[in-house]
């Protein structure tokens, strides 16, 4: 391998450039060259981002491992779900005398990768780099855990106000359609209620709505506090707002919507998604120079493994039964400790 092109796509993580860093790194040490390509696919796609295309050097990459976005620019590009979008890609790879195509994103960036290999051959490789945690086959996704203590950091702020006005806030929280950050966030703050995907049929969304009523109007009688209700985005038709409206509505309480919305992608990374993102890149330069392809580098137990991209965005991942439990139990142990 000789060249390499490096492009981060869909939703930014906080980490994703710690990865660029690192791929760089490991390749300039196999003496390969890595085309840094901007604004996601569209950098192979559109006439005025090609041109972006540049080598990336150990200068470019120097001092960046702290820093949230992407250096590269991210972005969705419509045009590759068209076959002339993958053509003109397959083109621009080739044209640049690409002999392997690394890519920082989510599951769709994923497809993505899998649609090109119908019209080039080149080596693959896909770096999880998503807040949403959702690929299966890694333990966690580049952005996850910094995304976590966003969260973390808001809604500790949010209950210091809500207790001083002793108000029930309902809080909104990124993840697509996966509530990995929904559950976590949830757990560490405390919040009185969990609202996401695992825990919620959209069938009985009436019959949640009286169920959280009586159980806010319960705690409230029992203690003079704040409630906060964490809510998975996508979950409730209408989102925290909606919500909010119909607890007013149909059981006469006052809630504060509040939707966290793109903070959780932004900012510094912490340690593990720098540490994560920096072992995925090696292993991502690694995997090509053993000669693999259209996989996703992995990390499982402490250790880098790589899974076939299909399998990875075959299911989402799904949280863990022993956190949910575990979110559904410290609740039902509180309950018990303030009656
Ligand atoms: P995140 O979920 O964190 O936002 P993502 O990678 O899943 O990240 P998407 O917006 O789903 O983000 O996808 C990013 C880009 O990948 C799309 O804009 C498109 O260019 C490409 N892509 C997605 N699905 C396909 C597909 N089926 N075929 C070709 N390209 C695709």
């Amino acid at each position: 391998i000789k060249r390499i092109a490096l492009l981060t796509s869909g939703g930014d993580a906080p980490g994703m450039n710690a990865a660029i860093r690192s791929v760089v790194l490991a390749a300039h040490h196999y003496h390969i060259e890595v085309i840094g390509f901007y604004h996601g696919y569209n950098g192979l796609v559109c006439e005025e981002y090609i041109g972006m295309a540049e080598s990336l050097s150990l200068i470019k990459v120097n001092g960046i491992i702290h820093f949230g976005g992407t250096i590269l620019k991210s972005a969705r590009c419509p045009l590759m779900l068209e076959e002339k979008g993958l053509k003109l890609a397959a083109e621009t790879l080739d044209a640049n005398t690409i002999d392997a195509l690394v890519v920082i994103g989510g599951d769709g960036s994923f497809s993505g990768l899998l649609a090109l290999k119908q019209y080039w051959s080149g080596q693959m490789i896909g770096i999880p780099g998503t807040i949403d945690n959702d690929l299966d086959g890694t333990d966690y996704t580049i952005g996850f855990a910094t995304a976590v203590n966003t969260g973390i950091e808001a809604i500790d702020k949010i209950r210091d106000t809500a207790d001083a006005f002793e108000r029930i806030f309902i809080v909104e929280l990124m993840g697509r359609h996966c509530g990995h950050i929904t559950f976590n966030v949830g757990i560490a703050c405390a919040a009185e209620q969990v609202l996401s995907f695992e825990n919620f049929n959209a069938n009985e969304q009436s019959l949640k709505l009286q169920h959280l009523a009586a159980e806010i109007s319960a705690a409230k009688k029992n203690r003079h506090s704040s409630y906060i209700i964490v809510i998975a985005e996508n979950l409730w038709p209408g989102g925290a707002a909606e919500l909010a409206k119909q607890l007013h509505l149909q059981a006469d309480i006052e809630c504060t919507p509040c939707i966290l919305g793109h903070i959780q992608r932004g900012g510094s990374p912490i340690a593990k998604d720098r540490i994560l993102a920096t072992k995925m890149g090696v292993a991502a330069v690694q995997a090509l120079i053993e000669g693999k392809s259209t996989v996703m580098v992995a990390e499982q137990n402490n250790a880098m493994h790589c899974i076939p991209l299909a399998k990875a965005i075959k299911h989402k991942k799904l949280v863990s039964k022993q956190l949910i439990d575990a979110q559904q139990n410290i609740l039902a142990l509180t309950a018990q400790t303030q009656c």
